[in-house]
């Protein structure tokens, strides 16, 4: 039987099944699930993953153009495959013979070929990956909705009302902790279509005191994206003075928009959720070579394609390879021959490392990731199938394994009044905040199809591997998350163990 807080709060959780969630085929990054028979019904859309990703390494259909360059045979880190290389000695941009002709380019893509040219040398990966995800103009999440079965990839909340509500709960256990402050910031990282906040505040609706409290605060760069969260919370503008503030009907609170986790105000206590947005932060990717470790970098070839290359030159994100080597064993260096490095991640947790250590509270992260060092594991997905990451850059998303013990190692030098937790897996924190109760209590109060939706959506955020009591075609076996994705918490040491870290 469950105890503590988060029994008391689940047991008062809003008792039916929402309209929300379930509206998908596919979840993101997990080769390759499919459609249950009854997602199906609300989707028409394509639902299966290619089984050949190629690996995010693989550049033999762009080397036959170097001539220069020095081959080197590489180990793919996961599969073990061998993989040819190819190394730019001149680092020097070639223009293509027949530049002046008409390009049928998108924008992005014209976008960074200027920069490549401009620069007369390859950009890094990761200067590659934000500009595809995030350029004002035409990144891959600015322009439109790009979650559930018309878009690219479903996350968890758009499988399940009971992860926003999970959540909820977490949520709401660190506010007791916190002494049920009168005010408390609620800020999410990228919230997608809203779906997650919704879900957890129709949940805690009968939680007054924690709703009344809340400020929300949401951390988008798509304004597209921005409209669609204004409508999921229910939000309306309401006049105030000579401006007007935003308040979602869902629960009364004030929401307000940033670009940035800087951009929101400090001064109250603070509770930071993060749900996929660290996988879609910038890295860069390093390759042992003959002469150390390499930056790899993207560059144009002959054929003014976009070509994987090593730089020839260190560059300066070497000192961030050296920060998260200085973090690892030697056991652990020894077995990689790629690294996968994420500056901006940590600086984001030292970011939200200094706010929780001045303003008191916590912050949840969930990604799919590693506890350790991430070799090789970008990727790239369009429609829900895996697709060369230099391919069409702009039209599908890219994300890597978010890296925890450098989430780690980041927030416990950025300040010494924070304590980490974690990271353990899905299914073991909504396993421990009692998604097996919610579950039961839903089934109580719906009908056949809701039943189903429902089984399918909890295989689906805590199951491993495909679904035992699945009866529908096999190819379209409901998959479990539970063990690939990880949740870690950071909190002020003020506030105690946060549940279910204990
Ligand atoms: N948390 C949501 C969406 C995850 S996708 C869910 O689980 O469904 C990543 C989200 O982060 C999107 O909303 C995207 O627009 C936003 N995002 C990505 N990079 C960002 C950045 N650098 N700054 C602000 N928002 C960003």
């Amino acid at each position: 039987m469950l105890r503590g807080p988060a029994a008391a709060l689940l047991r008062r959780l809003a008792p039916h099944v929402s309209g929300g969630g379930c509206g998908g085929a596919i979840h993101r990054r997990v080769p390759p699930p499919a459609a249950s028979s009854l997602l199906s019904r609300f989707s028409s859309a394509a639902s299966t993953f290619s089984s050949s990703a190629p690996s995010s390494s693989s550049i033999t259909d762009r080397d036959e153009a170097a001539t220069e360059e020095e081959k080197t045979e590489i180990s793919n880190g996961d599969s073990g495959d061998r993989l040819s290389i190819s190394v730019d000695r001149s680092g020097l941009y070639n223009p293509p013979e027949h530049s002046h002709e008409p390009s049928s380019d998108s924008e992005l893509v014209k976008h960074l070929k200027s920069i490549i040219k401009f620069r007369s040398g390859p950009i890094s990966v990761a200067e590659y990956m934000e500009e595809v995800l995030t350029n004002p103009q035409s990144g891959f999440y600015i322009n439109r909705d790009v979650f559930g079965e018309g878009g690219d990839f479903i996350t968890s909340p758009e499988v399940s009302q009971m992860f926003g509500e999970m959540i909820g709960v977490w949520a709401m256990c660190l506010w007791e902790q916190m002494g049920q402050p009168e005010k408390v910031n609620l800020i999410e990282l990228g919230p997608g279509r809203g779906t997650l906040l919704a879900d957890l505040l129709r949940g805690s609706a009968k939680f007054v005191n924690f709703t009344k409290a809340l400020n929300i605060n949401l951390v988008e760069c798509s304004p597209t994206l921005q409209k669609i969260q204004y409508n999921t919370l229910k939000c309306e503008d309401q006049p105030v003075g000579d401006g007007k503030t935003t308040v979602s009907k869902l629960c009364g609170a004030p929401v307000c928009w940033h670009a940035s986790l800087e951009q929101v105000p400090s001064g109250l206590p603070t509770i930071v959720i993060a749900h996929e947005f660290y996988d879609a932060l910038p890295i860069h990717q390093f390759q042992k070579a003959s002469r150390g470790w390499c930056e790899k970098m993207v560059d144009l070839a002959e054929d003014s394609s976009f070509r994987f290359v090593l730089s020839p030159h260190p560059t300066a994100s070497l000192l961030y390879l050296s920060k998260r080597c200085g973090w690892a064993s030697s056991e652990e260096l020894e077995k990689v021959e790629q690294i996968e490095v994420c500056p901006k991640a940590m600086e984001l947790t030292e970011q939200i490392a200094d706010r929780i250590s001045s303003d008191g509270g916590g912050a949840l992260i969930i990604d799919y990731g590693k506890n350790g060092i991430v070799s090789d594991s970008l990727q790239a997905i369009r429609k829900h199938k895996f697709v060369h990451i230099l391919d069409d850059p702009g039209s599908a998303d890219l994300s890597a394994y978010v890296d925890f013990a450098s989430i780690r190692h980041s927030a416990l030098e950025a300040s010494e009044d924070v304590s980490v937790h974690g990271p353990m897996t899905q299914s073991q924190f909504l396993g421990s905040l009692g998604i097996n109760f919610r579950v039961e209590a839903l089934l109580q109060n719906c009908t056949e199809e809701q039943a189903e939706s429902l089984r399918t959506g909890y295989w689906r955020l805590v199951g491993d591997g495909e679904a035992p009591f699945w009866e529908g075609p096999e190819d379209q076996t409901p998959i479990g998350m539970g063990t690939r994705y990880l949740a870690m918490a950071i909190v002020n040491k003020k506030q105690g163990s946060p549940v279910p870290f204990e």
